[in-house]
Parts: C-alpha cells; structure tokens; sequence
C-alpha cells in the first residue's frame, strides 16, 4: 500500500464558474487559474502523484503551458491515476476536505463525491469529500480564497 496527501489553495475570482470536484457549482464566484481552476481535483491528483511516486501536479501540468489554459481538471486526475497504473497501483480510498467560506457546500457534496468516483472510475463508497467553513479567519475565512486537502491510499493492482 502507498498514501500520498494532497494540498491547493486558488483565489476566488468574479466572473468564472466555480468547480469542484468536476462539478459546476451554479450561482457561486470561480476560482482563479491557468486551468478551469478545480482545487479540489488539483488536491486530489497531487496526492495520487505523491502516493504513485510521481512528483506533482506542476511538474506534469505546468501552467506554462498553453495547452492546460482552461484545461477541465478531470483530465489531470484521470492522467495521474493512468501514470499510477503504470507503477502497478490502483486506487483504494480518497478522503478529501474542501474549505470555503462561500457557498455551502453541503447540498453538493454528493454529487462531488459521485463525480470524483465516476472520473477515477472507483465505487462511490472509495471516495469521501468533507466540507468546512474558515470561522472568518485567514484568506479562505475572509472568503478570498478555497482551499482543498486530500489524501489517497493506493493498492498494489492485481495483475491480470
Ligand atoms: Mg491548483
């Protein structure tokens, strides 16, 4: 077995769609970045990388590069899971934290927790996304930023 641990934080930015997890959250201010900005699939993937022993997700995905401008996230995760394949590791379990003062994430934590599952192609039940507010502390607190942390386990995949 291998874990990795996961770690993004974007600034939140008027005017672009907010998406976490894979999921268009309706109504909500975005999140700025060089891609579609999804911190919590940025999270996600880097800790896949970590666990994989694949460096990270700047190393593979660097934002100079043009053709992740306003890349969908999904790809990454879905690229990093492939690359952790190669090593001989499938995905057992995703446990992930988003922190965000604004909006509420609690309606949608479901549907982000399908999403996460249908893209790594695992079980619903291998995923699990926690939300929490910042209690008006720190740039997530002041609602200038979100955040995410996540942690993955690996499992040496069995050879067919
Ligand atoms: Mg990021």
């Amino acid at each position: 077995m291998r874990v990795g641990i996961g770690e993004d934080l974007h600034r939140v930015e008027e005017g672009r769609p907010l998406v976490l997890g894979g999921v268009t959250i309706e109504g909500a201010a975005g999140l700025a970045g060089h891609s579609d900005a999804d911190v919590l699939l940025h999270a996600i993937t880097d800790a896949v990388l970590g666990a994989a022993g694949k460096g990270d997700l700047g190393a593979h995905f660097p934002s100079s590069d043009e053709r992740w401008k306003d890349a969908d996230s999904r790809v990454f995760l879905t690229e990093g899971l492939r690359m952790a394949r190669e090593g001989g590791w499938a995905l057992s379990n995703v446990d992930a934290t988003v922190r965000a003062e604004r909006p509420r994430l609690a309606p949608h934590l479901e549907a982000i927790r399908e999403s996460i599952a249908a893209i790594a192609g695992v079980e619903a039940a291998q995923v699990n996304v926690k939300a929490k507010s910042g209690e008006g502390l720190d740039a997530v607190g002041r609602g200038e930023a979100i955040g995410a942390m996540a942690i993955v386990l690996l499992e040496a995949a069995p050879r067919s």
